[in-house]
């Protein structure tokens, strides 16, 4: 298997100028220390910001489709350096390589979509109610965009964000977790080698920050950074929010999610077992979108819960490295602790608890791996309504659908929920205004696996935010309305009469 060193190398990093920082950088894979990297200091946060306010002087006037055309070309990179990119994730945040190698091609699909939408940045014509008047709205870069980034999908959610900022005519600045920042410096490798492929660009189109919440804090605050995209857990952005509030800034928030399923008595379980065990364990329960709450029909409870089980011991547990692996490690020692918290308060909540142990310790004593749990709840007790980053599935009974798509609401988070049913009544009842006050909302598949092309987000605690697909992108752009007079009078609006 390709080491650490190689894979540097190959996206363009020297591994011995990585190894002087104070910030060490952690593999989940085993707990070994992979890199040492300087943090930025806080102070130097403010000479960054002024960096990409002169980029931004100059790219804000480059016509989209030729800020298009970096995209195009930086997308080129990702292919080139798909293995590469997917396997430093891998090291990096520990998911399995095939889903390491599946946020760089979400990367790779984001650019194509940002791509075409450099020649559709499109404004409205609107009626004007005055004679000889015509009213348009005009599309127009608002500036330097930071982007606070989470560890879990290290590269995915910045190039949702870069990619269309960069269309869109903004520069970026990064602060990646602390937790991943190597990921962070080879994204900008690549940039950089499409901004030279392209030629007379900007310098500083793209920056990195590195550093904990301070660093993050300092961008925040910052009144030349018109918006914020942070996505993370919600006690950030319970910090991040008003601070960018304070001096009236915009933020894109992308936070938590505790996310539920109904099982119909309809539903097709032959769909259901595989699509709950990807949702609930893919990337070891540490996706925004992850699967945590099932409520499930009891006509079909005692066929299901089983056939779960049953999948859920087949389940390979191992190093993310390896082929043939579907679960690999929490991110940190602190990740365990609190899937044990959780397991033990829902144990005195009387749920009763299938899974959850610490697994592969002998062969990787540094390291946290676990067995997916099932977790079988009386009631949704206040741990369930709380999101923990772990593989833990809460599994509920219900009779009635109207009583499980009120329980399936009653939680702070609203990222992402599904029905399995084959009833279209059902079906069309949980999407409609009444049913799952989610921004994401699946018939028939799991709640996790976005597709770039739709506006990824959610409400209430999950922070209202949306990134990636539809018209997400009037989020980068600031909207001018121009009323042109090609008459000879000047008849003022509302038929206001000021004879002068
Ligand atoms: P985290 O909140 O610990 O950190 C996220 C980022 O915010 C990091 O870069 C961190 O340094 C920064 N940060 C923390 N406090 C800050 C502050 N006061 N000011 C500025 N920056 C600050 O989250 P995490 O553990 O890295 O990620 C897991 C969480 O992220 C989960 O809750 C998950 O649901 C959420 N998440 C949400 C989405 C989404 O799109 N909704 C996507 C991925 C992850």
């Amino acid at each position: 298997m390709t080491d650490i060193k190689t894979t540097l190398k190959a996206l363009g990093l020297d591994a011995s100028t990585l190894q002087k920082g104070e910030l060490e950088i952690v593999t989940p894979v085993d707990g070994s220390v992979i890199a040492r990297v300087p943090a930025t200091p806080v102070g130097e946060v403010g000479n960054v910001v002024a960096r990409a306010q002169t980029a931004f002087e100059a790219w804000r006037t480059v016509p989209a489709p030729r800020r298009g055309e970096l995209i195009r070309l930086f997308g080129e990179e990702l292919r080139r350096h798909k293995d590469d990119l997917g396997r430093l994730v891998t090291f990096e945040a520990g998911k399995i390589f095939e889903e390491g190698k599946g946020e760089v091609q979400e990367m790779i699909d984001i650019c194509d979509f940002a791509v075409g939408l450099s020649r559709q940045l499109y404004g409205l014509t609107i009626a004007s109610e005055r004679p000889g008047h015509r009213m348009m709205e005009t599309w127009h870069p608002i500036g330097p965009v930071a982007v606070i980034s989470a560890f879990n999908f290290p590269v995915a959610v910045w190039s949702w964000n870069t990619a269309l900022a960069i269309v869109c005519g903004d520069p970026v600045i990064w602060k990646p977790s602390e937790k991943t920042p190597l990921t962070a410096f080879a994204c900008a490798k690549l940039f950089e080698q499409a901004v030279k492929k392209l030629g007379d660009v900007p310098a500083n189109l793209v920056q990195v920050v590195v550093g904990k919440a301070d660093v993050g804090e300092a961008l925040v605050d910052d009144p030349r950074v018109p918006l914020v995209s942070a996505t993370g857990s919600c006690r950030m952005g319970r910090a991040v929010a008003p601070r960018v509030a304070a001096r009236l800034g915009r933020s894109l928030l992308e936070l938590g999610g505790n996310n539920g399923m109904i099982v119909a008595p309809s539903a097709d379980l032959d769909l259901v077992v595989p699509g709950t065990v990807f949702s609930a364990v893919g990337t070891a329960g540490q996706r925004c979108t992850s699967l945590r709450r099932a409520f499930i029909h009891e006509d079909v409870y005692d066929q299901l819960v089983p056939r779960l089980k049953k999948a859920y011991g087949s389940v390979r547990i191992g190093s993310p490295l390896e082929a043939g692996t579907l679960v690999g490690p929490l991110i940190d020692g602190r990740a365990f602790e609190s899937m044990q918290a959780a397991l033990d308060q829902a144990r005195a909540d009387g749920g009763k608890v299938t899974g959850g142990e610490r697994a592969l310790q002998d062969r990787f004593p540094n390291a946290w791996y676990v067995s997916p749990a099932l977790v079988e709840m009386p009631s949704q007790t206040e741990i369930v309504r709380t999101e923990t980053f772990a593989p833990i599935l809460y599994l509920m009974k219900y009779r009635e659908l109207d009583d499980a798509v009120a329980r399936h609401n009653d939680v702070p988070q609203g990222l992402s929920s599904c029905i399995f049913t084959t009833d279209l009544r059902e079906a069309e009842a949980f999407m409609s205004a009444a049913g799952s006050d989610t921004g994401i909302v699946n018939v028939n598949i799991g709640p996790s696996g976005a597709e770039i092309g739709g506006a990824f987000g959610g409400e209430k605690e999950t922070g209202g935010g949306r990134e990636s697909g539809s018209d997400s992108w009037k989020a980068y752009m600031r909207r001018a309305t121009n009323t042109i007079n090609y008459s000879r009078e000047l008849p003022l609006a509302q038929g206001i009469k000021f004879d002068l």
